[in-house]
C-alpha cells in the first residue's frame, strides 16, 4: 500500500491557547482532523461562560478560514471550565448552541486545583458541584475530567482519582463523563468497568513513550539524559501501562477514543527549572496514529478509534469526508514558531496528502 485512506478523523481534547501560539498551531490540527475539542484552560482568561466559548469559537474559525478552510472542512467544538464559581444556570444557558448548524459547545471540563497548567481556579470539592452536575446532565453537556488528586504521589494522582470517577458515575448515571489522557493500567481496567455513560480519551504521547522517555531518553550524541518536551500531565508511566493503553486504544472497546492532548509551549518555558507540563504533537498525530497501529497489525482498529468512538459518544454524526497519508519521509522541524514538537528532528515515514 502506498497510501492509506480513513474516515476524517476527530481530536476530542486538544489546547490551542490564545493569541500568537493560536495562529501557529490551530492549522495543524485543522488540516488532519474534521473537529477537535479545545480546552477551556486558556490564559490570560479562561473560557467560562457560554458567551466566552463562544468568542473563542470565533477566533479559532477565523484562523481556521485564513488557512483556506471553511467550517465544513475542519469544525472546532468548545468546553468550559468548570469551577467553584460555577453555578447550574451557566450551563444551562448552553442548551442546544448551535453556530451555522452545528452544535459546538459540547463539554464542562473539571480540572482539580493546581494539577497542571491554568488551573490555579480548579476544584477543590467535587461534591460542592453536584449541582452544575445535574445541570450538565439534564442539558446533555459532557463532564470531562482532568482525573487526578493533586497532593497525592506524582505517579498515583490518576489512580487515587477512580474512586471520584466512580462515585460520579453512580452518582449521576445519565451523566456522560469523559476521563481524560488515561495513562495507567488500573484506568484502563477501572473503565472497562465503569457503565457505558463514562468513556476515556488516550493520546498518542502515551501510546508511545513512557517515563523513561522522560527521565532517560537517549539524545542525539548517544547519551541519555531528561527531555523536558516529553514531560506532560499525567506523567507517562511504566511499560505496562503503555501496553495496557495500546491495547485499550487497539480493541475496539468505544469507550476509548482518541484525544491528542497536544499541548504546546514556548520552548524557553519547557527548557526552565520549572518546566511547563505538555506535549506539542500535533504535526504529526496522524502520520504517527497510523503507523503505530500499523505496526501492531491492527490498522483496522484505527478508524473507529479516531473517527467513530469519540462522535458517536459525543453525539455527533460521523464526518463524511476521507483523509489520505502517502508513504513519503519527512523530517519532524525541530521548532515550529518557537515551539518544539513532538518527534522533533526525527524522520516519519507517512504524509497527510494536500
Ligand atoms: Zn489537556
Amino acid at each position: 500500500m502506498d497510501a492509506i485512506t480513513i474516515r476524517r478523523p476527530d481530536d476530542f481534547h486538544v489546547h490551542f491557547r490564545r493569541g500568537e501560539i493560536l495562529k501557529s498551531v490551530v492549522p495543524f490540527t485543522a488540516r488532519q482532523f474534521g473537529r477537535a475539542m479545545a480546552m477551556p484552560n486558556t490564559s490570560p482568561e479562561p473560557i467560562l461562560t457560554r458567551g466566552d466559548a463562544l468568542k473563542y469559537w470565533l477566533e479559532i474559525t477565523e484562523i481556521v478560514q485564513k488557512v483556506g478552510l471553511s467550517p465544513e472542512d475542519f469544525c472546532p467544538l468548545v468546553t468550559i471550565q468548570i469551577t467553584d464559581e460555577t453555578e447550574p444556570n451557566t450551563v444551562r444557558e448552553i442548551k442546544e448552541e448551535g453556530m451555522g448548524g452545528h452544535k459546538v459547545i459540547v463539554a464542562g471540563k473539571v480540572y482539580p486545583l493546581g494539577v497542571t497548567t491554568n488551573s490555579h481556579n480548579g476544584v477543590s470539592d467535587f461534591r460542592a458541584l453536584y449541582r452544575v452536575f445535574a445541570a450538565m446532565e439534564e442539558v446533555g453537556l459532557v463532564l470531562s475530567l482532568h482525573g487526578q488528586v493533586p497532593k497525592a504521589f506524582c505517579l498515583d494522582r490518576e489512580k487515587e482519582f477512580l474512586d471520584t470517577l466512580a462515585m460520579l458515575a453512580k452518582d449521576f448515571p445519565a451523566l456522560r463523563i469523559v476521563m481524560e489522557h488515561i495513562s495507567t493500567k488500573e484506568s484502563v481496567d477501572a473503565l472497562k468497568d465503569l457503565p457505558k455513560t463514562v468513556g476515556a480519551t488516550i493520546t498518542l504521547h502515551h501510546l508511545l513513550i513512557t517515563l523513561h522517555d522522560v527521565l532517560s531518553f537517549v539524545g542525539e550524541e548517544g547519551s541519555e539524559g531528561l527531555n523536558p518536551h516529553h514531560y506532560c500531565q499525567p506523567i507517562p508511566q511504566k511499560l505496562e501501562d503503555r501496553g495496557a493503553l495500546i491495547g485499550a486504544a487497539m480493541s475496539g472497546n468505544p469507550k476509548f477514543f482518541f484525544g491528542s492532548d497536544s499541548a504546546p509551549h514556548l520552548k524557553e518555558r519547557k527548557e526552565s527549572s520549572c518546566g511547563c507540563a505538555g506535549v506539542f504533537s500535533a504535526p504529526v498525530l496522524l502520520p504517527l496514529l497510523v503507523g503505530l497501529f500499523e505496526f501492531h497489525g491492527k490498522l483496522d482498529r484505527l478508524e473507529p478509534f479516531v473517527s467513530e468512538f469519540g462522535a458517536r459518544f459525543y453525539g455527533l454524526p460521523l464526518n463524511q469526508e476521507t483523509i489520505t497519508l502517502n508513504r513519503e519521509e519527512w523530517v519532524v522541524p525541530k521548532e515550529y514558531n518557537g515551539i518544539v514538537p513532538f518527534f522533533a528532528g526525527k524522520t516519519v515515514g507517512l504524509k497527510v496528502q494536500g
